[in-house]
């Protein structure tokens, strides 16, 4: 077997859509995934999209034992590290299962690569660690900020805890992702993103009050300092962020920690998100307008042209082809991977 990618969460929606990027520029992907956020049958469709299956392994990055037998078994050289839980609410009422799948669930990972001599990560962070006071556009030279709740304080960590693994071991290369509001699906139809439960995100739930599985969306808060009120965020393309992923691997030919933003530039409110995409689906999408959600920011987007400078990458779909492949996606599985 060649060289391999292996893609920790790679059953979810970010890492499914990243593994059909790696397969088709010709990688072999080797997934470690528990499915508590996932469903098997996504590598059936990811292998009906690529002609191509990965390996995958059901286990657990707090798992060293998998790790080890995983990094014995199969000829790794870099990791994509996406395992982890994301829910922010979620995360304020279980802090210490947050902190131990991503904080403790990094550190076993980090821990099995330096048995096995593996030192190329890229690490899924997230907009959130510039915190609450951050001015906008978000860029890679300001410092992380006071996060708001555990989901976003255990990214926050984590960037320290490889900040440090590198300054400790300078032949680490490590690159830091910062995804700005991934939506949209793989312009097949076969792979999306599957909530489980209520969606707690903004584009998952559009596209159910859509299809008729939720009756409305509530938009909440329509007093923010914005052009229409509602709050403003950066969304880009799950493809061009998957890209993002193969485009970043060259940065681990250097050693170090290399941050970047992943998003489009443009900030985009709720409101004409709405309307965008009643216009786009010619889909009716009753909402109302309710109070603010604890702890959400007005507005922040991305600074991305250190990507686009030092990586040549760039958000090249258009906030219509993400609607566009969302609703694909949701028209032919209205009930997600669960048939
Ligand atoms: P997801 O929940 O769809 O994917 C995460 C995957 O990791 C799931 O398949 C889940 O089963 C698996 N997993 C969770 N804990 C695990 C563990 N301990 N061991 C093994 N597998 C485990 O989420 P996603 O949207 O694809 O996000 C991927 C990564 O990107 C996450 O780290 C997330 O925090 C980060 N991120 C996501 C967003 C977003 O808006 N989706 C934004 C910024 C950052
Ligand atoms: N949002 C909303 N209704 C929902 C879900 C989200 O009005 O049911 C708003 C939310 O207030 C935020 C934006 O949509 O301003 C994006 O929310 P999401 O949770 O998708 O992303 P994040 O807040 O993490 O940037």
């Amino acid at each position: 077997m060649n060289k391999a990618v292996l893609v920790t969460g790679g059953a979810g929606y970010i890492g499914s859509h990243t593994t059909v990027e790696l397969l088709e520029a010709g990688h072999q992907v080797v997934i470690l995934d528990n499915l508590c956020n996932a469903n098997r049958e996504v590598f059936n469709r990811i292998e009906q999209i690529t002609g191509n299956a990965p390996i995958f392994i059901q286990g657990d990055i707090r798992n060293s034992l998998t790790l080890d037998l995983v990094m014995q078994l199969y000829p790794i050289h870099t990791v994509i590290h996406f395992a982890g839980l994301k829910a922010v609410g979620e995360s304020g009422q279980q802090p210490l299962n947050y902190y131990e799948n991503n904080v403790h669930g990094t550190i076993v990972l980090c821990q099995a690569m330096q048995r096995a001599g593996i030192k190329r990560l890229i690490f899924s962070s997230s907009a959130t660690v510039y915190g609450e006071e951050a001015p906008v556009p978000y860029i890679e030279t300001l410092p992380r900020g006071k996060t708001s709740n555990p989901y976003g304080t255990s990214k926050s960590m984590v960037e320290q805890v490889l900040t440090d693994l590198y300054k400790a071991d300078p032949e680490w290369s490590i690159v830091l992702l910062r995804y700005f509001n991934p939506i949209g699906a793989h312009d097949s139809g076969l792979i999306g993103e599957d909530p489980r439960g209520i969606p707690n995100n903004l584009m998952p739930y559009i596209a159910q009050v859509a299809i008729g599985r939720l009756q409305q969306l509530s938009i909440f808060g329509s007093d923010y300092p914005t052009q229409d009120g509602t709050c403003e965020r950066d969304y880009l393309h799950v493809v061009d962020l998957a890209i993002g992923h193969l485009k970043s691997m060259q940065a681990l030919d250097s050693a170090g920690i290399h941050i970047y933003n992943l998003g489009t530039g443009q900030p985009v409110s709720v409101l004409s998100m709405v309307k965008t995409f009643e216009e786009v689906t010619q889909q009716p999408l009753p909402y109302r307008i309710t109070d603010r959600r604890a702890g959400d920011l007005a507005a922040f987007w991305a600074d991305a042209s250190k990507a686009e400078n030092e990586l040549g990458w760039k958000a090249e779909r258009t906030l219509k082809q993400m609607i566009e492949d969302t609703w694909r996606w949701q028209s032919n599985n209205p009930n997600g991977y669960e048939r």
